[in-house]
């Protein structure tokens, strides 16, 4: 077993490590505290290929593996979790219906922009009352004419009210399956669509300066051709979508995790009591080495969930589990990193009180710690 990393997959780490640090790391609180879309940065991370860099070049990506995305998402949730999760969402939910499940001519009027960074996408799954219960969406979308016409509200969408956003895919009952059951569809819905309008940006706990918004349809009519995928099928599309999703959000845990570790550790080795640095009390070297500890392990779950991706094999547990586990560690290890920084990790200008903010949606988003449970079990057989 060989747990380095090939010379690109290096590269990517290296480059985004630099790119986190140079670039976003400055802007990183200003960001937040102005709950500010960072346009600069997404537009330079769109010049060095991030958004697309689990895509095959002939479709405008880098044609890099899902190990070296999982190390630049990891890269940048170490320095701030709105950038990650803009590319993250981009990636795994905007952009990866399209690779899965479009046609040729669907991939290249949509996919190749998005590859490139040109457009952001928006994936449209939640809605006010159907979240871990997905399958209960209730926005309609019905064919009059040659066009699907759709009705219904989505909730909490990323990246879908961007000045760089061109639409979003969502999921709408479509009609009733024998049984009598929702037949539910991918519908691919361009923002100028006449009828659809998004919100203000919610104003939220963290996340800051990622773009979430609510989504509402009035009669918005798109070609019947704007079909995603199989009709009947857009649950399950979105759902496996879900799979490859969770791979991004462990390794934006394990990146966050990561980083409030690093501030820990530096402050630690700094702050004096008792006449000598905190790092000498073995309270404090305790709680350093069990947060490296639960990092490491998380990492390593998040590599292999990706390994598996990349080598064609059935990934949903592992991911689900990396997921799982990712999220409950950011949550230890950005408490134990504030508690370490004692009254100062409760002022705004110090990292870690932006990371503990940004973590607690870590096991909330793309299924809470709850449903995973529920998917772990019944991939178990249970
Ligand atoms: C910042 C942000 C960004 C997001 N981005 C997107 C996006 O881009 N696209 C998108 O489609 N969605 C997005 N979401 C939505 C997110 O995926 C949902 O919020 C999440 O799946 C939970 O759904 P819910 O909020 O409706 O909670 P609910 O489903 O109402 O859950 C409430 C509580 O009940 C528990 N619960 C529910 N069912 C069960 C059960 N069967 N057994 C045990 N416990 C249960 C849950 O675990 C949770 O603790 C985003 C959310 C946020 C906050």
């Amino acid at each position: 077993m060989n747990f380095d990393l090939s010379g690109d997959q290096q590269a990517i780490q290296d480059l985004c490590r630099e790119f986190a640090r140079d670039v976003v790391a400055p802007q990183a609180e200003a960001l937040d505290r102005e709950a500010e879309f960072p346009y600069a940065i997404v537009r330079q991370m769109a010049g060095l290929g991030l958004f697309g860099l689990p895509f095959p070049e002939k479709y405008g990506g880098a044609g890099a593996d899902t190990v070296s995305y999982a190390l630049a998402v990891m890269e940048l949730a170490r320095i701030d979790a709105s950038v990650a999760i803009t590319l993250a969402a981009h990636v795994s939910l905007g952009a990866s219906p399209f690779y899965l499940f479009g046609t040729e001519a669907q991939k290249a009027e949509y996919l190749v922009p998005l590859a490139r960074g040109e457009q952001l996408w928006g994936f449209g799954l939640t809605e006010p009352g159907a979240g871990s219960d997905a399958g209960a969406t209730q926005t309609r979308a019905e064919l009059r004419a040659g066009q699907w016409v759709i009705n219904g509200t989505k909730a909490f969408i990323t990246n879908s009210g961007t000045d760089l956003t061109g639409g979003t895919t969502i999921t709408a009952v479509t009609g009733t399956d024998a049984a009598g059951r929702s037949e539910i569809s991918n519908i691919i819905v361009p923002q100028a669509t006449p009828g659809f309008t998004r919100s203000k940006k919610y104003n939220k706990m963290g996340w800051r300066a990622s773009d979430t918004r609510e989504l509402s349809f009035a009669d918005a009519a798109v070609p019947e051709g704007n079909l995603l995928g199989v009709r009947g099928r857009g649950l399950k599309q979105f759902l496996q979508i879900l799979d490859g999703g969770r791979i991004s959000v462990a390794a934006l845990s394990v990146g966050l995790a990561w980083g409030a570790y690093d501030e820990a550790l530096k402050y630690a080795k700094a702050r004096i009591a008792f006449g000598q640095p905190i790092a000498k009390f073995q309270a404090i070297q305790f709680k350093l080495a069990d947060m490296r500890m639960e990092i490491e392990h998380a990492r390593v779950m998040v590599m292999k969930a990706a390994w598996e991706k990349d080598e064609g094999r059935d990934f949903a547990l592992t991911a689900s589990l990396a997921k799982l586990y990712s999220g409950e560690v950011s949550r230890r290890v950005v408490n134990e990193a504030v508690q370490i920084h004692g009254g100062y990790g409760f002022m705004d200008e110090y990292p870690v009180s932006r990371m503990y903010r940004d973590q607690k949606i870590n096991e909330i988003g793309e299924g809470t710690n709850e449903i995973q449970r529920l998917v772990i079990a019944r991939l178990m057989g249970l």
